[in-house]
C-alpha cells in the first residue's frame, strides 16, 4: 500500500467563497471570478452607506442574477440600530422575503429579534460587528437561532479552532481586505471627527488620515511625526490577507471565507475573488495525504503575487498567529500600492469584444487579460474602433470601443477585466 492509499486524513469540505457586491456590476464580475456567494447591502439599515447598496428591484435582479449561476445572496442589515431605525424594518424584512435572498447578515440584537419574528425561515449569519471573540459567545449567538456566525476579526487560528471544536453551526472567517484598529463595530473616531457613525455605515476613515502633534502651550503649532516627508499614519492598519493561511483555516472547519471591500473598485473584486477562487480550487485538488499536515501545504507563490496587485496597503495576517505587532501598520502613508492598473472591463463577448475603458488606452499598449484562475493573457492593442464605426487611437476612461489585439480576445466573458502593468 503506497503512502497515498494509507492516509488518515481526508480532504476537508471546501468552504464557500464569499465576496462583496457592492453594486451589480461588481455582483457580475465577482459571479465572473469565481464567488460561490455574494454579499449586498440595501438602501436600508446597511453599513457601507456609500456603497452604492441596491434598491428593492435592483436587489431582484440582483438576487435572480446571482441565483441563475449557482450563487447565494446576503443582505446586510448591519447597523447598530437606534430606535429610529426600527419605522419601517419588518416591511424591509417582508420584501426581502419576497425578494428570495438567501440569508440576512445582522449584528444588533434588536434587529435579529425582529428578524426571526418576521421572516424565520431567512437564515441569519451574525455579522462581525458582533465581535464574537470565544466559543461561549458563539454558543449563545446559536441559541438564539442565528446559523452563522461571522467571527471577529481579532481571533487567532487556535482560537478559531476552538470555538470550532466547542460549537456545531457555520462559521464564517474574514480572510482578506481592510481592517479597523479597533474592534470592528468599537470605533468612534468617525463619530468625534467627523460626525459620521461608522456604526450606521457612515465611516469617514479617520485611522487613514495623517497626524501631526501638538504642545498644549503651543496651539496651532504643528509638529510633524514623520516616517517619511508625507508625515505618519498612526491609526493606519495594513490589510488582512489570510491566502497563506487558507489549509489551516479549511482543516480549521471554516465554513465560509469572507473577502472585505463593497466599497472597493471592480478591478478589486474581480481580482481578489479569482485569486482566493484559484487557490481553493488547488486546495480541492491536492490528495487526502496533503492534508495529514495543513501547516505545511504551500500555495504556488503566483497566487501572492497575484493578490499583491490589486492594491493593497500591504499586507498582514493582523491576529492569525498571534497578536500583530507595531509592523502590522503603515505608518508613511494611507494609499493603496497599485503596481498594476485596470485598462478597461468587457461589456459584450464577441469575436472582438466591446470594452468600457477605465484609464487611458492607446494602440500600442501592452495590456493583459485577467483569466480566471491565476494567469493572464498579454496582448497588444493594435486597433480600437467606438460604437460607431470610427477609428480611436486613444480611449479616455469611460469610452466604449471594440478592442482588437493581438493575438486577438475573442472569448472574453462580461465584466472580465483588461489591465496593465505599470512596471512594464
Ligand atoms: S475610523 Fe478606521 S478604525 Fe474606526 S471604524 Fe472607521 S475604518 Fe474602522
Amino acid at each position: 500500500m503506497d503512502k497515498k492509499e494509507s492516509s488518515k486524513a481526508a480532504v476537508p469540505v471546501i468552504p464557500e467563497l464569499l465576496a462583496p457586491a457592492g453594486n451589480f456590476e461588481k455582483m457580475v464580475t465577482a459571479i465572473h471570478y469565481g464567488a460561490d456567494a455574494v454579499y449586498m447591502g440595501g438602501r436600508q439599515f446597511s453599513l457601507r452607506a456609500k456603497a452604492g447598496n441596491f434598491s428593492d428591484s435592483a436587489m431582484e435582479k440582483a438576487v435572480r442574477t446571482a441565483h441563475s449561476h449557482g450563487v447565494k445572496v446576503y443582505v446586510t442589515i448591519n447597523i447598530l440600530a437606534h430606535n429610529r431605525d426600527f419605522v419601517d424594518l419588518d416591511d424591509y424584512l417582508l420584501r426581502l422575503r419576497h425578494t428570495g435572498v438567501d440569508g440576512l447578515i445582522i449584528a444588533d440584537p434588536g434587529i435579529l429579534y425582529r428578524a426571526m419574528k418576521m421572516v424565520p425561515e431567512i437564515p441569519v449569519h451574525l455579522s462581525t460587528q458582533a465581535n464574537v471573540t470565544n466559543a461561549q459567545a458563539a454558543e449563545f449567538w446559536f441559541d438564539q437561532g442565528v446559523q452563522r456566525l461571522n467571527l471577529a476579526r481579532e481571533l487567532s487560528l487556535e482560537e478559531i479552532r476552538e470555538v470550532r471544536a466547542s460549537c456545531a453551526g457555520e462559521l464564517e472567517i474574514f480572510v482578506h481586505g481592510a481592517i479597523c484598529i479597533s474592534y470592528s463595530g468599537r470605533c468612534m473616531l468617525s463619530n468625534y471627527m467627523t460626525g459620521r457613525d461608522a456604526n450606521q455605515g457612515a465611516c469617514a476613515h479617520p485611522c487613514r488620515y495623517s497626524y501631526k502633534l501638538i504642545e498644549e502651550k503651543r496651539p496651532g503649532e504643528y509638529f510633524p511625526v514623520e516616517e517619511d516627508e508625507r508625515g505618519t499614519y498612526i491609526f493606519n492598519s495594513k490589510d488582512l490577507c489570510l491566502l497563506e493561511g487558507l489549509p489551516e483555516l479549511i482543516a480549521a472547519g471554516a465554513s465560509s471565507l469572507k473577502i472585505e471591500g463593497r466599497m472597493k473598485s471592480i478591478f478589486y473584486v474581480g481580482g481578489v475573488t479569482r485569486i482566493y477562487r484559484a487557490a481553493l480550487d488547488y486546495l480541492k485538488g491536492l490528495p487526502a495525504v496533503a492534508w495529514e499536515n495543513p501547516d505545511k501545504i504551500v500555495l504556488p507563490s503566483v497566487f501572492l503575487e497575484e493578490i499583491k496587485k490589486t492594491g493593497t496597503r500591504g499586507i498582514t495576517e493582523n491576529f492569525f498567529r498571534g497578536a500583530p505587532a507595531s509592523s502590522e501598520m503603515i505608518y508613511d502613508s494611507p494609499r493603496v500600492a497599485m503596481r498594476v492598473e485596470p485598462v478597461a472591463v468587457i461589456r459584450k463577448q464577441g469575436k472582438v469584444p466591446l470594452v468600457e475603458a477605465r484609464n487611458v488606452i492607446e494602440t500600442g499598449d501592452v495590456v493583459e487579460y485577467m483569466l480566471p484562475g491565476a494567469s493572464t493573457v498579454s496582448v497588444t492593442v493594435v486597433r480600437m474602433v467606438n460604437e460607431k464605426g470610427q477609428e480611436q487611437q486613444r480611449a479616455n476612461p469611460g469610452n466604449r470601443l471594440y478592442l482588437h489585439t493581438d493575438p486577438g480576445l475573442p472569448l472574453l466573458k462580461m465584466n472580465g477585466i483588461i489591465r496593465r502593468d505599470k512596471q512594464r
